[in-house]
């Protein structure tokens, strides 16, 4: 039997950056991916958020990605709002089709040591104290130290660890298609009694259609005749659909897995939530979710860092998504086409126009306003540190360079050599910097200069030091394990 530390199930968006994570920090890795391509069918997610892309810049890649999408200034919340003025290098939305991104991911992957095996599923498994035997459709099967469902909303890996799924059933459903169409459609949105509907421009030339149906409907596989049948109802014609290269359905099912974690079996991904796209968030916290997983899971397969960090991730993640779950409900009730819903709607369109809520909320939808609760303190304590340019004794650097590999940083502000940390030496990079500008936070605005920070892998801020070192070491225990030699 073929062992790796870790098997992920699942090589979408999700397994893919897990596997990118666990690969940079040396843990042999593998995914088990049912497609036998990273084609997808459909172009799915729309866009990455600006957190994201940040997470992307962390490692490096960002670019790529950049380069193949177009800018949009604004995040959706029932109406548009504007991250221009966010402090930020990526204070847009990304507009770039999801088949893109997972090629982009796949071949950022591809340059790395991790084992892909195509065309195959992984159909069970079984844990003991020491591992998990994963099952395969062939037969075969592997041995791996922990075991990571990225395998979607249908998560099997959840289903067979018995994870309840609790949540909200559906209300509504979708069709969606791309295809091609012989006449010029009424591009945009449309609302009309059923709701909101749009045609706007897909991958390739063609149009991505999706349709609020008129009854709930759950077969995800629907027909052309189905989508020519609700365009004909909701704008007269069918603008001559033909030629589609993909047609299915979602609803606006809730559901949040109740535990991320049994033993040595974790979730990340859809496997862990489901809701519906408005916002365009589910890939996005997907993505964040891997980075968030892959160090500390790299830490305790290494034995650098007790196995009781993995509990953290629940601890941080379920609520970020529990947000989003939320959010994504409001904007669904948000679109109901009754009068008193369109009256609610006006209200929040009118609260959002203002600075605060406006910021507040837009924030939360590009993932910049995530707060980890790592107790009271500085208000970096728990946020994504920014992306400053430092002054260093060899020249100019950015914050999110010294993320690349990513290995946690001790960045010392204050005076050079001013603090030790030899007992983490091996883990932790010491960087003596110098940075006089301001420190700005997305929705919080300007706060006090830290004169140390310690950043996590995953860029979010563990430790602020404020002249003293009080609480340097118990983070850095906490953290990044027991000094060398304790
Ligand atoms: C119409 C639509 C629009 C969307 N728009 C957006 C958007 O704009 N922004 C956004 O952030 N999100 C959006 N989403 C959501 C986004 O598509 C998902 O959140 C994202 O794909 C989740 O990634 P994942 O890797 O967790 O899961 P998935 O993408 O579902 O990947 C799971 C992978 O696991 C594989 N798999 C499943 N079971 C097994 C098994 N047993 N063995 C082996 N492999 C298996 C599958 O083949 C698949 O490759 C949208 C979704 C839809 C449907």
């Amino acid at each position: 039997m073929t062992a790796h530390a870790v098997v992920i199930s699942g090589g979408g968006p999700t397994g893919l950056m897990l596997a990118g994570e666990l690969a940079l920090a040396g843990v042999d890795v593998a995914i088990v991916e049912r497609r036998v391509s990273q084609e997808l069918a459909g172009s799915r997610a729309g866009g990455l958020h600006s957190r994201t892309i940040e997470v992307l810049d962390q490692r490096g890649i960002a670019d790529q990605f950049v380069a193949q999408g177009q800018k949009h200034p604004v995040v959706h919340f029932h109406v548009p709002l504007d991250i221009s003025d966010f402090p930020t290098r990526h204070n847009y939305v990304l507009g770039l089709f999801q088949n893109r991104i997972e090629r982009i991911l796949a071949e950022w992957v591809g340059e790395l040591p991790v084992t892909i095996h195509r065309g195959r599923e992984v159909t069970g498994f079984a844990q003991d104290d020491t591992g998990v035997d994963v099952a395969l459709s062939d037969g075969q099967s592997l041995r791996a130290q922990y075991l990571v469902g990225c395998d979607g909303g249908r998560s099997l890996i959840r289903k067979a660890a018995g994870i309840e799924f609790p949540g909200w059933d559906p209300t509504t459903s979708w069709l969606i298609a791309e295809a091609a169409m012989a006449e010029e459609p009424k591009w945009g949105f449309h609302h009309d009694a059923l709701g909101t509907h749009a045609i706007g421009k897909g991958d390739g030339g063609s149009a991505r259609i999706v349709l609020t149906e008129q009854q709930l409907r759950l077969d995800s596989e629907p027909a052309l005749h189905e989508v020519s049948e609700a365009l004909i109802a909701i704008y007269g014609t069918d603008y001559g659909i033909h030629s589609p290269t993909w047609i299915s359905r979602f609803t606006d099912m809730t559901r949040q897995a109740a535990v991320y974690r049994d033993r040595r079996v974790l979730l990340a991904g859809d496997a862990a939530h489901v809701h519906p796209p408005v916002g365009g968030q589910g890939l996005n916290i997907g993505v964040q979710d891997a980075v968030n997983l892959g160090w500390k899971l790299a830490r305790v397969i290494k034995r650098t860092s007790a196995e009781s960090l993995l509990d953290t991730y629940h601890a941080e993640r379920h609520p970020v998504a529990a947000r989003v779950l939320r959010n994504t409900m409001a904007q669904v009730a948000l679109r109901r086409p009754d009068d008193r819903s369109k009256a609610l709607g006006g209200t929040v369109a009118e609260l959002l126009g203002m600075h605060e809520p406006r910021r507040r909320i837009a924030a939360e939808m590009s993932g910049l306003g995530i707060h980890y609760d790592l107790g009271k303190g500085h208000p970096l304590l728990g946020r994504r540190v920014p992306d400053l340019d430092l002054a260093t004794a060899n020249g100019p650097l950015r914050v999110f360079a010294l993320l690349h590999d990513a290995r946690p940083v001790l960045l010392n502000l204050g005076v050079p050599g001013g603090i030790d940390i030899t007992p983490w030496a091996d883990r932790v990079q010491l960087i003596d910097a110098k940075y006089d500008g301001t420190w700005e936070l997305p929705a919080i605005g300007v706060v006090t200069a830290p004169t140390a920070v310690l950043i996590r892998p995953d860029g979010y801020v563990a430790w602020v030091g404020d002249l003293t070192q009080l609480g340097l070491a118990e983070a850095l225990s906490t953290w990044f394990g027991s000094p060398a030699g304790a």
